[in-house]
């Protein structure tokens, strides 16, 4: 797709794609539960204005399709609902990779340099339509991502989701202290900043806000009441920040608040828990913090990229499921600290750090992560992550045999679905992203050249 194309009339029309259709319709209780999905070995959605209106057999509903009904039949792929992923910078897509640092001297080095460019609104645009290009060239439909400080680095985000018709859920990172003038705000125009940006954008479309405390590292008093004060105000809005993810940063927070018990009362103080709440990283908690977390019904978003690849410390699934009431999990690439733009390359990282907690994470409990999981976790399972009647039209489209290796290991497959699962998320990439569907059309396209060498000459530009 021309990703320069003027808005698209977004839903026109019934379209159609037809394949090997797989979507969770709960919860896989592990490895083995065959009543966590539905498969469709030859299936069909139909979809109308965007949105899903028929699923069932192919050899059943394609008689009755509308005569101008276009059909996309990718005979050998699994058809799923597009990948989400609950956390993500914008500002930091060009500086993924970046050499040798833990989070404080990462940030200091690489991350506060590469956001102060984003007060440039044409950068800002150029790196939007960049990671929107990279999550559809991953299957990835839906992204809850932060800007930079600066509100022009949201407005190109939410600009060019909106004319992708892309669900993002976004917001302007709020920082006001521990950082260089070029990423700072004040308490007031953080808030006057993010009013700003609900009021344009929250609800237009599929575009929702965040209001987006960096950490109370970054933060003052007075900003944390800012966002207090909006997430109020705005009792739709999602919260977006971070927690716990490196020792040296614990350490430091808590020299920081003295008066805290421990680093989730800071934001228990702030009144900032709760289930529109979305916290990255959660590693280093204790009983308290996680009972707390559980209480209150907010959500843990573990980022094993960057985890392994910050040296940060490894998440531990089990006993954030083992508490009174489960807390709720999201699974996140978190570039540029992770290291990947796919869920697929995702999963098979959380499943190596699960490992490593001697805890098992099934293909099933994975890819249910990575989609309808990921849509509960953000209270949106009614409109994105299953194939139900009445969701986007957002669907990834996987090749389980796109390099000599998946091919080769899949000629040696007994058939069983889990296992195909399996081969997919752990040397599957955006490689094994044969298509991706926003809305039911056509947003990436992995055989088309002419859309390549498209998306290479705008990088040039
Ligand atoms: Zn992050």
């Amino acid at each position: 797709m021309d990703s320069r194309a003027p808005r698209a009339p977004q839903n026109k029309g019934m379209s159609a794609v037809r394949g090997r259709l797989f979507a969770f319709v709960r919860e896989p209780m592990g490895h083995g539960d065959g009543g966590s999905y539905r498969y469709i070995e030859d299936g069909l959605i139909l979809i109308d204005e965007g949105k899903i209106c028929t699923v069932g057999p192919a050899a059943t509903l394609v008689a009755s399709l509308p005569s101008d009904c276009a059909v996309a039949h990718y005979p050998d792929c699994l058809i799923m609902p597009g990948f989400i992923d609950l956390h993500i910078h914008l500002p930091q897509v060009q500086m993924i990779a970046s050499f040798g640092a833990q989070l404080l001297d990462w940030l200091e080095t690489y991350v506060f340099p590469a956001e102060a460019k984003f007060a440039d609104p044409v950068h800002a645009a150029t790196n939007a339509r960049f990671l929107i290009d990279e999550l559809f060239r991953s299957g990835t439909t839906t992204a809850v991502t932060f800007g930079s400080v600066h509100r022009q680095s949201a407005e190109a985000l939410f600009e060019e989701a909106d004319r992708r018709g892309a669900c993002m859920i976004a917001g302007k990172v709020m920082m006001d202290r521990s950082a260089p003038d070029s990423v700072l705000d004040t308490a007031q125009t953080s808030y006057d900043d993010s009013k700003a940006l609900i009021e344009r954008w929250h609800r237009r479309g599929r575009l929702r806000y965040a209001v987006t405390p960096r950490f109370v590292v970054t933060s003052s008093d007075a900003q944390m009441a800012a966002a207090k004060a909006l997430f109020d105000e705005f009792p739709d809005t999602h919260l977006q920040t971070h927690l716990s993810e490196n020792l040296g940063e614990v350490a430091l927070v808590k020299s920081l608040y003295p008066w805290a018990r421990d680093y989730v009362d800071i934001y228990d103080r702030y009144d900032l828990l709760g289930p529109r709440s979305l916290f990255g990283h959660c590693i280093h908690l204790d009983d308290n913090e996680l009972g707390r977390l559980s209480e209150s019904g907010s959500v843990a978003v573990f980022c094993p990229t960057s985890n392994l690849f910050l040296g940060s410390g490894l998440f531990n699934r089990s006993r954030m499921k083992e508490q009174a009431t489960p807390i709720t999990i999201g699974l996140a690439t978190d570039v540029g600290g992770g290291t990947s733009f796919s869920m697929l390359r995702t999963a098979a990282e959380a499943y190596k750090v699960l490992q490593l907690r001697g805890q098992n994470f099934s293909a099933l409990e994975a890819m249910h992560q990575i989609t309808r999981g990921n849509a509960v976790a953000l209270g949106l399972q009614s409109e994105i992550g299953s194939l139900d009647l009445g969701c986007y039209g957002d669907l990834v489209v996987l090749d389980t045999r796109a390099t000599p290796a998946m091919a080769h290991r899949m000629a040696a497959w007994d058939g069983a679905i889990e296992d195909e699962l399996f081969v997919l998320m752990t040397l599957g990439d955006d490689r094994a992203v044969r298509a991706t569907f926003v809305q039911g059309r056509l947003a990436h396209d992995r055989d088309d050249r002419n859309n390549i060498r498209r998306e290479q000459a705008e990088m040039r530009i």
